[in-house]
C-alpha cells in the first residue's frame, strides 16, 4: 500500500505548518484507513496569511485519527482550535511542556485575533471554546516512548528548539518517516541537544535558514552584564523586550548567573508580561527537561528563574507601581519586537531618557517598532504620539532557536545511509531551493521543495 504525504502548510513558506500522513484501507489484509496530522500551525506575517487561516482544511477534520504536536510556536499550532472547530475529534499527542504552553499561547492570541477582528466587524476563526475541546483532547507522550495507533508507531525525539519540542518519528509500513518540526541550534541554556535519529526513509526537514549560516556568537552574557551595569551607573532604565516563550527563560537563567555570582550589583528586575510570568511556570514544571548543566545548578539549590530583586507584576496595578520605583531598573516585558504588550508603556516613559538604554535581543521583522529601534530612528509613535529616542538602543544577537544550513545539512548528512528522499519545507522558497540543491549536490540524495497542496506518494 503506497503512503500518502500531503503538504498543506509550511510549503515554500516558514509558517502555518500542516502535513498529512494517510495509509490505506487494503481490502485484502484488512487493514484499516490511517490519517494522520502533524502540526497545525497560523500562517503569519504575508497579507493572504489571515485569509490562508480563515480558509477551509482541504481534508475533512473528521477523518482524522490524530494530530501530532512538534512544538508549542504558533506556527506549528495556530489552527488547532480551527481544526476542532471544523470537526476533528481524534486525540492530539505532543510532550508536555508543548501541552501546556500551547494552551497559554492559544488563549494569548485569540485575544489579539479578537482585537484584529473587531477592528475589520469579523468574527474570529475560533473560539475558547474551541481552545477548551482541544485541550480535552490533548495527551501528553514522554520522549522515545514508541506509541501505537491503528498500523503505525509514532515517537518523539528531542528536537532541541525550545522546551518540550520534538520530531516526530513515524513508522509505517515498514518505512520510517521523521518530521524535524524545528530543529535546534546546541548549545543554548536549558535545553538538550537534538536527538540524532537513525534508519530514516523519508525526511521532512525545517529550512527556516537554509540559505544562511549563523553569525559566530557574541558573548551574549558579557553584553547584557555591560547594559545592567551602564543603567545602573547612569541611573537609568535597562528596558528589554522579550518574547514570552524561550527567549525570556533564557534571559532570567543568565541574570540569574549573574546575580548569583555577583557579577553585578544589586538592582530592582521587574518581569513585567503576564504570558513570560506563566510560561516560566510552565519550565518550573518541567525541570527533567533541561539539560545537565541547568539540572545540577538546580541539584545545588538555586532556582534559576527566580533572584534577589526579581519582581514579576502579574497585575495592572502591579505594572503601573513600576513606575513608582526609582531608577536604576530593569524591565523585562513583552511583545519581543514592541508591537505591542506592556513594553511599549515602558517605551513611551524612558526612550526619551539619555541615561536609559533599550536592549534588543533577536529579529526585529521589518515594520516593527523594535525594527526602527534597531535602525536607529531618533523619533517614533507610540500611542499616537512622537516620542523622541534619546535613550540608547543595544542590539545583541539572540541565541538562534534554529539550525542555520551547516546544521541542517550535517543533520541530513548523519542520517543520510537509508535516506530515500527529502522534503524541504518551513523556509522561504529560496531558504528551501538553496538547501534542496545543497543535500542533491553534496549528499546526492534526493530533496524536493513541495508546494502548497502537493502529495507525493512513499513508496
Ligand atoms: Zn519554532
Amino acid at each position: 500500500m503506497p503512503i500518502k504525504l500531503s503538504f498543506y502548510g509550511g510549503a515554500q513558506e516558514v509558517t502555518g505548518a500542516n502535513y498529512l500522513l494517510e495509509c490505506g484501507p487494503d481490502a485484502r489484509s484488512g487493514r484499516p484507513a490511517i490519517k494522520l496530522l502533524v502540526d497545525c500551525g497560523l500562517f503569519q506575517g504575508a497579507k493572504t496569511a489571515e485569509d490562508e487561516n480563515r480558509r477551509p482544511f482541504p481534508y475533512n477534520p473528521s477523518e482524522i485519527d490524530a494530530l501530532f504536536v512538534t512544538h508549542a510556536h504558533l506556527d506549528h499550532i495556530g489552527r488547532i482550535p480551527k481544526l476542532v472547530r471544523d470537526g476533528f475529534s481524534g486525540k492530539i499527542f505532543s510532550t508536555g511542556p508543548t501541552r501546556d504552553f500551547a494552551e497559554l499561547s492559544l488563549i494569548d492570541s485569540l485575544g489579539i485575533l479578537t482585537k484584529e477582528a473587531r477592528r475589520e466587524n469579523k468574527e474570529t476563526f475560533y473560539s475558547k471554546e474551541d481552545v477548551e475541546k482541544a485541550m480535552s483532547l490533548w495527551e501528553v507522550l514522554e520522549y522515545d516512548e514508541m506509541f501505537s495507533l491503528k498500523d503505525a508507531e509514532i515517537t518523539l525525539r528531542d528536537a532541541g528548539h525550545i522546551l518540550g519540542s520534538a520530531m516526530v518519528e513515524m513508522k509505517v509500513e515498514d518505512k520510517k518517516i521523521l518530521f524535524t518540526g524545528d530543529l535546534g541550534n546546541p548549545p543554548v541554556p536549558l535545553l538538550k541537544r537534538p536527538y540524532e535519529p537513525k534508519d530514516i526513509d523519508y525526511l521532512i526537514i525545517e529550512s527556516a535558514y537554509g540559505d544562511k549560516e549563523h553569525e559566530p556568537e557574541e558573548s551574549r552574557k558579557i553584553k547584557i552584564e555591560r547594559a545592567i551595569e551602564k543603567a545602573i551607573l547612569n541611573k537609568g532604565v535597562l528596558m528589554v523586550p522579550a518574547f514570552s516563550l524561550e527567549r525570556t527563560q533564557q534571559l532570567l537563567y543568565e541574570i540569574n548567573d549573574l546575580v548569583e555570582n555577583n557579577h553585578i550589583p544589586a538592582v530592582p528586575i521587574f518581569l513585567d508580561s503576564p504570558l513570560a510570568i506563566k510560561m516560566t511556570d510552565v519550565y518550573k514544571k518541567y525541570e527533567s527537561f533541561y539539560n545537565k548543566k541547568a539540572k545540577f545548578i538546580i541539584s545545588s539549590g538555586d532556582d534559576v528563574f527566580n533572584f534577589p530583586g526579581l519582581k514579576m507584576t502579574l497585575t495592572t496595578e502591579e505594572s503601573k507601581a513600576i513606575n513608582e520605583v526609582p531608577p536604576p531598573k530593569v524591565v523585562i516585558a513583552g511583545a519581543g519586537m514592541s508591537t505591542g504588550g506592556r513594553i511599549i508603556h515602558h517605551e513611551k516613559r524612558y526612550l526619551p531618557d539619555k541615561n536609559s538604554i533599550l536592549l534588543i535581543i533577536g529579529y526585529q521583522a521589518a515594520g516593527s517598532l523594535g525594527r526602527q529601534l534597531v535602525e536607529g530612528v531618533r523619533e517614533v509613535k507610540i500611542f499616537g504620539e512622537e516620542v523622541p529616542v534619546n535613550a540608547e538602543v543595544v542590539s545583541i544577537r539572540g541565541y538562534s532557536a534554529h539550525a542555520d544550513t551547516n546544521g541542517l545539512f550535517d543533520f541530513v548528512d548523519e542520517i543520510s545511509e537509508k535516506l530515500k528522499k527529502v522534503f524541504v519545507v518551513q523556509g522561504e522558497a529560496r531558504a528551501s531551493l538553496f538547501f534542496s540543491q545543497r543535500v542533491r549536490d553534496y549528499l546526492a540524495k534526493e530533496a524536493v521543495v513541495p508546494k502548497l497542496g502537493d502529495t507525493f506518494e512513499l513508496v
